[in-house]
């Protein structure tokens, strides 16, 4: 890394799920339908993301790799209340840090069927786009040969390919079941790998459902319905508005009221597997890791199944102003000012 803004890019993305991950969300936050992960020797010769959401407008082309450039977030006061995915405006400004390069093609659908082709520098400057292309309404993204600036964390993807492609697996498994955990957003995604060189093209597809329950049965059989129980709980926390605190202008504290609702397999049953592979988390529909939460729903589940973790899909719906979401760079440890208070919860 050769300045501050590579350092704190290397933060925002870490690993190929980090990337994928950001990519992804940009286009939910479009209102993409449709969303195609493409990758080129598992992600480290190309990722790529296309969508058939809104598209870029042509006054926003040299803006949007920019660091902190974002379009969603009108005032300040809006960071307690987010509710599109990204806030910060540092995905794609970070993307361009950490790779050779990032291209675009996208288009409004305002002139039928033609886009643009756009290229940005490692500083996140629009460095072409005057190439038309064919093109649907919606974005494409790709980022190639990432963390090239890093060698060590370039050698770690290299080697670990298999490793590497799971995790983002396993994250596109949650944008799946998102939509059937809260309103049906009816997304489809797909997922491929072209092997280096070759011509060979390995495909999952995500498709779009309409339950919780449909979407478990496409990703892991119809079977696997079998030992899930539906989980509704709810509970009330103590929580503490947490962006006004940080503004030093309140710290009140007031009770809120959390709903968790999902599926988790019977006690008798387990998933069969041990780990988390199977385990999905959502903090507003959003995937995360609450480390304690998931912690507390293992413990207890142990208690009667000594020998087998639990499959669990759960939806924390909680207030947003007592959760805040700003203090991950990669918004995936979504800090739960209440954690303690639910983990209680759970035990009981
Ligand atoms: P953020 O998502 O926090 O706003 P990003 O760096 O991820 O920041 O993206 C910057 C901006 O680029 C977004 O605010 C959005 O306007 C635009 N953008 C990025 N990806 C897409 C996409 N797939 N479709 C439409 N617009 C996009
Ligand atoms: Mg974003």
């Amino acid at each position: 890394p050769t300045s501050i803004h590579q350092i704190t890019s290397g933060q925002v993305v870490v690993d190929l799920q980090g990337a994928v991950k950001e990519l992804v969300e940009n286009s939910l936050d479009a209102g993409a339908t449709n969303i195609e992960v493409r990758l080129k020797d598992g992600g480290v010769e190309v990722i790529e993301v296309v969508d058939n959401g809104s598209g870029i407008a042509p006054e926003d082309y040299s803006s949007v790799a920019l660091k902190h450039t974002t379009s969603k977030l009108e005032k300040f006061e809006d960071l307690s209340t987010v509710d599109t995915f990204g806030f910060r405006g540092e995905a794609l400004s970070s993307l361009c840090a950490l790779s050779e390069k990032v291209t675009m093609t996208t288009s409004t659908g305002a002139r039928s069927s033609m886009g643009v082709a756009l290229e940005f520098g490692m500083d996140g400057q629009l460095m072409n786009s005057d190439k038309k292309v064919a093109r649907q309404r919606g974005t494409t993204v790709s980022v190639h040969n990432i963390f090239k600036p890093y060698p060590v964390r370039r050698k770690e993807l290299e080697k670990n390919v298999k490793r590497e492609l799971n995790k983002m697996l396993h994250l596109m498994e949650a944008y799946a079941l998102v939509p059937c955990t809260r309103e049906n957003r009816g997304v489809r995604f797909a997922v491929s790998n072209q092997a280096h060189g070759g011509k060979k093209v390995e495909q999952i597809n995500l498709p779009r459902t309409t339950s919780l329950r449909s979407a478990v049965s496409a990703l892991w059989g119809r079977k696997s319905l079998d030992n899930l129980i539906d989980l509704d709980l709810e509970f009330e926390v103590e929580t503490e508005r947490a962006v006004l605190r940080r503004r030093g202008k309140d710290s009140s504290k007031s009770k809120n009221t959390v709903r968790v609702r999902g599926l988790i397999s019977k006690f008798s049953v387990g998933c069969g597997r041990s780990g988390t592979d199977r385990q999905f988390y959502f903090v507003n529909g959003r995937p995360c890791s609450p480390g304690k939460v998931a912690k507390a729903f293992n413990d207890v589940y142990k208690t009667f199944n000594m020998t087998q973790s639990p499959f669990i899909v759960a939806d924390f719906l909680i207030p947003t102003d007592s959760c805040d979401i700003n203090v991950s760079p990669d918004k995936r440890t979504i800090l739960l000012h209440s954690e303690g208070s639910l983990v209680e919860a759970l035990k009981v």
